[in-house]
């Protein structure tokens, strides 16, 4: 193990930040090359990954749901 290698806890740490692109160019190289070697890691990251994008889709799909809703409900009013 290098100096550069970080550790499986250092990388579910700082996970959320990877997945959210706040980390500097550096740490993330570290955890993307930490990913490649780890499946351990990489099922977990993949994980949250997948969980996100579903998340993002389905908060896309309430927002015009939302929307028509307050529409129609202002069209009540008049
Ligand atoms: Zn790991």
């Amino acid at each position: 193990m290098s100096v550069h290698d970080i550790d499986c806890e250092a990388v579910i740490e700082q996970l959320f930040d990877f997945l959210d692109r706040e980390l500097d160019e550096e740490l993330s190289a570290r955890i993307d090359h930490h990913l490649q070697r780890c499946r351990d890691c990489f099922s977990r990251a993949e994980f949250e990954r997948r969980l996100r994008a579903r998340v993002g889709e389905a908060a896309e799909q309430e927002a015009p749901e939302r929307l028509r809703r307050r529409l129609r409900a202002l069209m009540d009013t008049f």
